[in-house]
């Protein structure tokens, strides 16, 4: 078994339930990890339901601090 993580993006199990939650929570995007899978696991986050695979990644960029910085020791420098 093999899983290839991504930088941020997590692999979590959620019922249409929870993925309805999800969905509706600003800054973050749920993907269906594999459209093709056919079993339902237990919900992470309720641990009642059951639900496939996605993957939630976050939206909103976290730090914009390359914005600013280098650029302008370069130019000082030149
Ligand atoms: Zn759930």
């Amino acid at each position: 078994m093999s899983r290839t993580f991504t930088d941020e993006s997590t692999l979590t199990t959620l019922c249409p339930r929870c993925l309805n939650a999800f969905r509706n929570t600003r800054g973050i995007r749920v993907r269906r990890a594999d459209p093709w899978q056919f079993t339902k696991e237990p919900c992470t986050y309720c641990q009642t339901n059951f639900g496939y695979d996605y993957y939630i990644q976050p939206t909103s960029p976290k730090a914009t601090s390359f914005k600013k910085g280098r650029f302008d020791d370069e130019s000082e420098c030149a």
